[in-house]
C-alpha cells in the first residue's frame, strides 16, 4: 500500500500484494458473518445531509465529518458511519417480531476528518472500510446477542494470532449530560447489560468513564501485539437512541399485534480492514502466516 500525495493525506491505495492480504481478510470476515447469521447488504458512500441529523451524528459528530457539498441544490455529505443507512434497510418495509434479531453486515467505506497531525499510516486514516454490522432485536434478546458478538470477536482475533486482550467498558460522563442523548433510565439499563456480558466473559475489565458514544455505552476489545503495545480493536455499542421515535422511529409488530421499538447493537469486528491490517503488519513483524502471505514459496 501507499499514500499518494496526489490523492491527499490519509487516503491509502492498495497494490497487488496488499490486495491479496486485503481480499483474504475480506473473504474471511464475510464468511464468518454469514456463518454467524448476518445478512450481507450494501450502501452508498454519500447521502443527503439530513440523514445524519436524523441519526443525531450531526451536530454531535460534526467535527469528524467532511464539509457538506451541494448536489441539485441539496446538501450532501460523505458518509462517516453506516448505521443510518442500515436503519433505512430495516425501515424499508414493515417488520415482524419473527424477523428479529435482524443482523445486517457490510463493508462500509467511511470518510472521517482527522486533523493532519494525527493521521498515521493505516492505523489512523481519513478513508477506510469498516466490517460494520448492526443487529436489531428486542430488549430481551439484547444480552444473548451481545454475548455472541463478543465471543465472535474474540475467536476472530485468536484466528489472527492475537490472544492477549482485555475489555474496556465506556460509560456516560454524568457531569456532561449535553454530550449524550437519551434518558437516565435507558443509559443505566444499557450499561448494566454490557457490564454483565463483559463480566461473564471472564476477561479483564477496565472502566472508561465518559468514553461512551453520544447514543449509548460500549465495550471495546483492546489487544496487545507481539511487542506489548495495546491497540483498540473491535467495539460493541448498545443503542436505544437511533431506533427511537424522535430519530428513525423504527418499529416491529409484536406477537400481540402491538407496535414496538427494537434496540440496536453496533459492532465492527476488525474495526476497519485498513487499521487491522496495519496492526497485523506490526504484530507479525512483516512475516505473515501462509494463509495471508501474498508471496508463496
Ligand atoms: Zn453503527
Amino acid at each position: 500500500f501507499s499514500f499518494p500525495e496526489e490523492l491527499g493525506s490519509g487516503l491509502p491505495v492498495f497494490h497487488p500484494r496488499g490486495g491479496v492480504i486485503k481480499r483474504q481478510m475480506e473473504d474471511y470476515v464475510r464468511q464468518r458473518h454469514i456463518d454467524e447469521g448476518f445478512e450481507y447488504v450494501g450502501t452508498p458512500h454519500i447521502s443527503k445531509e439530513a440523514l445524519f441529523h436524523t441519526s443525531g451524528h450531526l451536530p454531535y459528530y460534526a467535527e469528524s465529518m467532511f464539509a457538506p457539498f451541494k448536489v441539485d441544490e441539496t446538501d450532501y455529505r460523505l458518509k462517516a458511519m453506516n448505521c443510518p443507512m442500515h436503519n433505512l434497510v430495516f425501515d424499508s418495509r414493515g417488520r415482524s417480531y419473527r424477523e428479529l434479531p435482524l443482523r445486517l453486515f457490510e463493508f462500509g467505506t467511511v470518510y472521517r476528518y482527522e486533523k493532519s497531525g494525527v493521521i498515521h499510516g493505516l492505523t489512523r486514516a481519513r478513508g477506510f472500510t469498516q466490517d460494520d454490522a448492526h443487529i436489531y432485536c428486542t430488549e430481551e434478546q439484547m444480552e444473548g446477542e451481545i454475548a455472541s458478538v463478543l465471543s465472535f470477536i474474540i475467536s476472530l482475533l485468536r484466528d489472527y494470532g492475537l490472544d492477549d486482550f482485555y475489555l474496556e467498558l465506556s460509560t456516560r460522563d454524568d457531569a456532561k449530560p449535553d454530550k449524550f442523548i437519551g434518558s437516565d433510565e435507558d443509559w443505566a439499563k444499557a450499561t448494566a447489560v454490557l457490564e454483565k456480558v463483559a463480566t461473564d466473559s471472564g476477561l479483564e475489565l477496565v472502566p472508561d468513564p465518559g468514553g461512551a458514544a453520544y447514543y449509548g455505552p460500549k465495550i471495546s476489545v483492546q489487544a496487545r501485539d507481539a511487542i506489548g503495545r495495546t491497540w483498540q480493536m473491535s467495539t460493541i455499542q448498545y443503542d436505544f437512541n437511533q431506533p427511537s421515535a424522535d430519530r428513525f422511529d423504527l418499529e416491529y409488530v409484536d406477537a400481540d399485534g402491538s407496535r414496538q421499538q427494537p434496540v440496536m447493537i453496533h459492532s465492527a469486528k476488525f474495526g476497519s480492514i485498513e487499521r487491522f491490517l496495519g496492526v497485523l503488519v506490526e504484530h507479525y513483524a512483516g512475516a505473515f502466516p501462509v494463509w495471508l502471505s501474498p508471496v508463496q514459496v
